[in-house]
């Protein structure tokens, strides 16, 4: 008993999101696909509730050979690989200046790798109050914490005022700040940043007292809608002072549907060479000292599939059949959501979709009763449209909608 040094973390008991995702199986198998909603986990699943493997992914796969599994990948990645991220993240929008690509094991590695390599252990991280509870767990497993502003107004738009005055805030205590922004497709809300958020976003960052490191969480990128328009905000980052630079969190999971490759990258544009050169020393040694190199097999198909423009483009139009997909369930939720007289909370495009609700527990509970399994948030219900089908996006929308009116 007591060998646990928890040094100042939380460590659950059981991790929330698996444990009711686990409920939602038994229940599922017990009665039946019909009969139980399982809306708990971001993987996109087809109308049938089995995973989507996009099947230029898979022949792609095919052709890897023994080497490409077994050696070794270079700590920050293949050559290949890291210029095939850049096409990926970027598409027609590369940046001027200095572009740094380091592998890291998914996006969650690039969350890890920012906190370490760009705050003091007791600092604290900003984000938007809605988001990925794995962002705390990742400050808090590092010392650090995460502190937020309010991502919506009172009349549901991007709540820019909050973030200026917590930014500020902060600024009075750290000479840097790490601010996250999750967009466009965010996880829980499903909110994509507008251009306009985007222009205050750079005024209020350009306007701070100290050094701030603009982190864009960009997992589900692929899923916001058409390519060029949800990487439009990114040429608004050529306006940045030189107190600023911007290091993308890039996902291969979503992307190719490979979530268990555990592939994605950390991404620096600087205009500062010396800035560019500390960064891949410090990613490098990070990743040396937690996971070490990467998956070598999910760099190479990366490589392979960005630099073959036909096999490119195969891969592109199957996702962008998902995406679509995706895009209407979201649409149908919506809908049904509001005929029955309740909103949710801003709502663009992505795997989810959040109900705010006074309580959530409750809420959560009487839906579980229903064998509808759905994570209750702090402040809202988060249904995974990802891995339900449209006609169980309007069951739910209805259900969730019956119990908050009640
Ligand atoms: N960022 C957000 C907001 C996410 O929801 C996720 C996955 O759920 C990730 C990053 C990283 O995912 P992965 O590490 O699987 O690439």
């Amino acid at each position: 008993m007591g060998f646990l040094k928890e040094n100042n973390r939380t460590i659950p008991v059981a991790d929330k999101v698996f444990a009711l995702n686990g409920r939602a199986k038994a229940a599922t198998a017990e009665k039946g696909k019909d009969k139980v909603i399982n809306a708990v986990i971001g993987a996109l699943l087809d109308d049938n509730g089995d995973l989507v493997v996009m099947s230029s992914v898979v022949d792609a796969i095919k052709t890897l050979g023994p080497v490409d599994y077994a050696e070794y990948a270079p700590i920050s990645g293949t050559p290949a690989f890291r210029e095939a991220v850049k096409k990926a993240l970027f598409g027609k929008f590369v940046p001027e200046g200095f572009i740094e690509v380091s592998v890291t094991p998914g996006g969650t590695g690039s969350i890890s790798s920012v906190v370490a390599n760009y705050t003091n252990v007791g600092d604290a991280v900003l984000t938007h109050d809605w988001c990925w509870a794995n962002y705390r767990n990742i400050c808090s497993q590092q010392g650090r914490k995460l502190k937020t502003f309010r991502f919506f107004d009172e009349e549901g738009k991007f709540d820019s005022a909050d973030l200026e005055e917590q930014l500020n805030e902060l600024a009075k205590e750290q000479d840097q700040i790490v601010l996250m922004i999750n967009s466009p497709a965010h996880n829980p809300t499903g909110y994509s940043l507008s251009l306009e958020d985007w222009d205050n976003v750079v005024r209020i960052v350009n306007n701070a007292p100290c050094n701030v490191v603009l982190f864009l969480d960009v997992a589900y990128i692929d899923y916001a809608g058409e390519e060029d328009e949800v990487r439009a905000f990114m040429p608004k980052f050529e306006a940045l002072g030189d107190h600023v630079i911007t290091i993308y969190g890039y996902s291969a999971s979503k992307t190719l549907t490979a979530y268990g490759m555990r592939c994605g990258a950390i991404v620096l544009v600087t205009k500062d060479e010396q800035t560019a050169v500390e960064f891949k020393r410090a990613s490098e040694y990070f990743a040396r000292s937690t996971w070490s190199n990467c998956n070598r097999s999910a760099q190479v198909l990366m490589g392979k599939i960005y630099s073959d423009p036909e096999l490119l483009a195969k891969v592109d139009e199957e996702r962008r059949g998902y995406r679509d997909m995706l895009l209407e369930r979201g649409r149908v939720f919506e809908k049904t959501l509001n005929d029955n007289g309740v909103k949710c909370v801003p709502f663009s495009a992505g795997f989810f979709v959040t109900v705010g609700c006074d309580d959530p527990a409750a809420v959560g509970a009487a839906l579980e009763a229903q064998d509808i399994f759905a994570l209750a948030l702090p402040k809202g219900i988060r249904v995974s449209i990802a891995s339900i089908s449209k006609e169980k996006c309007v069951k739910c929308a209805e259900a969730i909608a019956a119990l908050i009116r009640k």
